[in-house]
């Protein structure tokens, strides 16, 4: 909980690298930390998010701030700010002085939280996500996507790959899928190693993820999940054989029973889920 305390000004916000400094704010791996410290580019991010007015923001791992200075600058009413590592929370406690105690810290881990419990809806999450941890929690918030109305989310680039990837290309995968199923999913621009401190081991992509008003065909999760999982864990082998267990009438659904995984599309992902029992 944000205590409220006097009031400081946004232009009085120290710089990050200051801040990191005083705050010991050694980026430590196991947290996932890589931290973004150029203004200009977490200001980019912000905007990907598009407008902030009247919806809740969640940002996930908020660390010394850099990205929740951007999203207030971008006219954020209100952000809850999730943070795993207690180091960060005088940082954020400063940023919220500065702009009327709209920034509260939830000191907690992500995977443990849920966001209805946050705040109330309009809810949209920004993060630059901690990459040791990005595809559980997407995935934690994709099962729940009614809750949400919008995602800006800072990835590894494969992962990225991954989540806008189309039939017959080699990213096209199990979360390509469930992603795309129930939200229209789209990179939004990358970021290169160098911008990060310290810089991770590869390039990242920032994606938005704008939930369907309908998933795109009618399935249930699980039985989408595990067709897909059944599928692309052999996703050399024909469906007929990566398949066999479930026992699909291919002809009857006009899927080929030689076809491998990669060649279906959404669509055809949910006419087999819908055969499965319950
Ligand atoms: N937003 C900051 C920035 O852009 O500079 C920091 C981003 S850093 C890649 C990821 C942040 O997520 C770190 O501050 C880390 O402590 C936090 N974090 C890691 N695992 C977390 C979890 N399970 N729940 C909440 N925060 C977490």
């Amino acid at each position: 909980m944000t205590e409220p305390t006097a009031p400081g000004r946004p232009e009085d916000l120290p710089p990050l690298r200051d801040v990191i400094a005083r705050l010991s704010l050694r980026a430590k791996k196991s947290f996932g930390q890589n931290f973004l410290l150029d203004l200009n580019l977490t200001q980019r991010i912000a905007g990907a998010a598009g407008s902030l007015k009247g919806v809740n923001v969640i940002e996930i791992g908020p660390g010394p701030g850099g990205l929740t200075r951007a999203l207030m600058m971008q006219g954020a009413e209100r952000i809850y700010a999730v943070e795993r590592d207690f180091r960060c929370i005088d940082a954020i406690n400063e940023i919220s002085r500065a702009y009327e105690n709209r920034v509260q810290i939830i000191e907690a881990d992500a995977l443990d939280i849920n966001l209805a419990d946050i705040c109330p809806a309009p809810r949209i999450i920004v993060a630059n996500l901690p990459y040791n941890v990005a595809t559980p929690l997407l995935i934690k918030w994709l099962k729940n996507i009614a809750e949400i109305d919008g995602m800006t989310l800072m990835f590894q680039k494969e992962v990225a790959d991954r989540l806008t990837a189309l039939p017959r290309t080699k990213a096209y995968g199990r979360l390509s899928v469930m992603s795309q199923w129930l939200c229209h999913v789209r990179q939004e621009f990358n970021v290169a190693k160098e911008a990060f401190t310290p810089p991770p081991k590869v390039t990242s992509t920032v994606v938005t993820l704008m939930p369907r008003k309908q998933p795109l065909a009618p399935a249930t999760w699980s039985a989408l999940e595990k067709v897909t999982a059944a599928a692309f864990n052999q996703r050399r082998k024909m469906l007929r054989a990566s398949l066999k267990s479930f026992n699909f009438d291919f002809d009857a659904l006009a899927i080929k029973e030689t076809a491998r995984a990669e060649e279906l599309s959404i669509e055809d992902f949910c006419r087999l889920a819908r055969e499965l029992p319950g």
